[in-house]
């Protein structure tokens, strides 16, 4: 089974759906890996180094799993720029999805990208 753990449970009233598309229950591994929004960021932030080839699929699968095998395809310079890439993109994907649960904010492809370029 691919991991299916619900995000914030109980703990704030919002909908239990995605909120970067709307369109499947909200777990890390979605909102990480699976959702069409984070597989479009991860392209385009990969793409920008020649990587765009580790972009998760949208088969599902889980973060962590992802990032073993992504780790696994590159080696020295490329591998330790790919997991700096990898951590700050999550970490861009997981702000901006609170600022989409909480704050009302619009999901944007290219708002995440350009905050995460500059980052980089
Ligand atoms: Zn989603």
């Amino acid at each position: 089974m691919m991991g299916n753990r619900p995000v914030g449970k109980k703990r704030l009233q919002h909908p239990a759906a995605c909120p970067l598309c709307d369109q499947a229950q909200e777990t890390i591994d979605h909102l990480l890996v699976s959702c069409v929004f984070a597989h479009q960021v991860w392209f385009y932030i990969l793409q920008r180094f020649g990587l765009q080839e580790l972009a998760p699929n949208l088969e599902g699968g889980n973060f962590d799993e992802w990032w073993v095998n992504a780790s696994g395809r590159v080696f020295g310079q490329v591998l330790n720029g790919s997991n700096s890439i990898i951590i700050l993109g999550a970490w861009n994907l997981w702000n901006h999805r609170n600022r989409c649960a909480f704050d009302g904010a619009s999901p944007s492809i290219s708002n995440i990208i350009s905050i995460t370029f500059e980052d980089l």
